[in-house]
């Protein structure tokens, strides 16, 4: 079982992305490899992941979440694939 709670998109991101760390394995903008190093064997992480992501993950104060992702080669940003559905989902009042 995962030990962080991930909302449901995640685990559906995840399967279109071969090494499954959940994030963009390459920068839409920029095409740089996002891949960060392999997860240490006995990590907390090693059942939901192999590798490291070099992506940043961008978060807004206002919504306490984060809202996008930013490649650290050329600082491209571009939305988090379902993430509008989870807000509309899980902050209602907004
Ligand atoms: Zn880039």
């Amino acid at each position: 079982m995962s030990v962080m709670d991930e909302p449901d998109f995640a685990p559906k991101f995840a399967k279109s992305n071969v090494k499954r760390t959940g994030h963009p394995t390459s920068c839409p903008a920029c095409a740089a490899d996002l891949t960060g190093d392999e997860i240490p064997h006995g990590s907390l992480f090693e059942v939901e992941a192999t590798h490291f992501s070099r992506v940043i993950w961008v978060s807004s104060m206002k919504r306490d979440a984060g809202v996008a992702y930013k490649c650290p080669d050329c600082e491209h940003e571009w939305a988090i694939p379902g993430r509008e559905a989870w807000f509309a989902e899980h902050k209602s009042g907004e």
